[in-house]
């Protein structure tokens, strides 16, 4: 090997261009820039992204980012076309289709036994910005990539075999973008989280994408009552739609109250999705002695006096492959209408589809990134 050969070997790392949504200033908008990123590794896919929901993860980070750091490309809510793979990939190949998920490393135990919602490199894998081994991708323009593995608010994204999932050319990759992250969570926690099982009762605190997705779910498994919990009128009342029984208005009515009256002595589980520290105090008030509170929003559980207990979740415990088709089967026959939280925006109205998110406006903005 000759010097020229190991500097070639070093510089001249295949590159694509790409256009990224940029988080350049804390609190600004994204700004839609031309960028260099890597090509695929031996392990990765190099995926074109026909759409990319929008999630309140990528919306917090916005506006709690750490402007310390280099500017960063956020989504991952990824779906699109494998263009091109490393010499490792055995589960894809060019023009599949794909859905994107979360992160995990597969190597750690839990990654190990199935459950890659506990890998112990959960945070770095999906939060770090870079690979695992510190690398990234999109060095060369300045900017850190690898949100969730992803960071598909772009043309472009590089995924794994861990968070990429194959699906029928059939589908329409621009409505099923949101699978990957919020609607798994909300329903993956009531079917693999609390198992909620026929003739239980359930609580949901908030009724954004996370929260329908889990009333759908508690639908689809027989739960009842099954109660939403929301301050927007707009957003119970497609609730009820999609299988809330009851509906609670949480600026009106008092929330203990009511589900005291509903369910005789508390219900058996809340999935708490809105973070808000009065909520967590009243989703512990209303449940039964046995009762379960999900959260999701970060926190961990912990067990409390007289057998209730609370439990952090993370990804509603789903194994992306296996719960992902699971979700579109639901979608096929009718149980899980998600495509009625969905709004769709081209790549360049990505801060008004962010803004409309924050109002509440929309429940599930889904950027159009693949007609440019
Ligand atoms: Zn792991």
């Amino acid at each position: 090997m000759n010097i020229a050969s190991l500097f070639r070997k070093e510089f001249d790392v295949e590159t694509h261009k790409i256009r990224a949504a940029v988080l350049r200033r804390k609190g600004a908008p994204l700004e839609i820039e031309s960028l260099e990123m890597e090509g695929p590794r031996e392990d990765e896919v190099l995926v074109r992204i026909v759409a990319s929901g929008i999630c309140h993860t990528d919306i917090d980070f916005c506006d709690d980012w750490d402007e310390a750091e280099v500017p960063v490309v956020l989504g991952h809510e990824g779906a699109g076309v494998v263009e091109q793979v490393g010499k490792d990939v055995k589960a894809v190949k060019r023009g599949d289709h794909a859905v994107l998920s979360y992160q995990s490393c597969g190597k750690c135990p839990p990654c190990r036994s199935g459950q890659p919602a506990h890998c112990e490199s959960l945070y770095e894998a999906n939060f770090g910005f870079q690979r695992l081994d510190g690398s990234n991708a999109l060095l060369r323009s300045g900017v850190r990539g690898h949100f969730f593995g992803q960071s598909s608010f772009a043309t472009h994204s590089l995924a794994t075999e861990r968070n990429l999932i194959k699906v029928s050319k059939d589908l329409d990759l621009e409505l099923f973008a949101p699978l990957g992250c919020g609607l798994q969570t909300g329903a993956g926690t009531v079917t693999n989280s609390l198992k909620v099982s026929r003739g239980e009762s359930i609580a949901i605190f908030g009724t954004g994408a996370v929260g329908t997705a889990a009333v759908m779910a508690a639908r689809i498994v027989g739960a009842s009552p099954i109660i939403g919990v929301d301050i927007k009128p707009r957003r119970l009342k497609l609730a009820l739609k999609l299988g809330a029984t009851h509906a609670i208005d949480n600026r009106r009515q008092d929330i203990v109250r009511r589900i005291a009256e509903i369910t005789g002595r508390g219900v058996d589980y809340v999935v708490e999705t809105t973070g808000n520290p009065g909520m967590h105090q009243r989703a512990i008030d209303v449940l039964n002695p046995h009762g379960i509170v999900a959260l999701l929003t970060g926190e961990s559980g912990r067990n409390l006096p007289g057998g209730r207990k609370t439990l952090g979740i993370i990804e509603g415990d789903a194994v992306p492959q296996k719960f992902i088709p699971k979700m579109i089967e639901w979608h096929r026959t009718g149980q899980f209408p998600f495509d009625r939280l969905v709004k769709f925006y081209s790549f360049s109205e990505i801060n008004k589809a962010i803004a409309d998110a924050k109002r509440g406006e929309t429940i599930k903005p889904v950027l159009r990134i693949g007609r440019g």
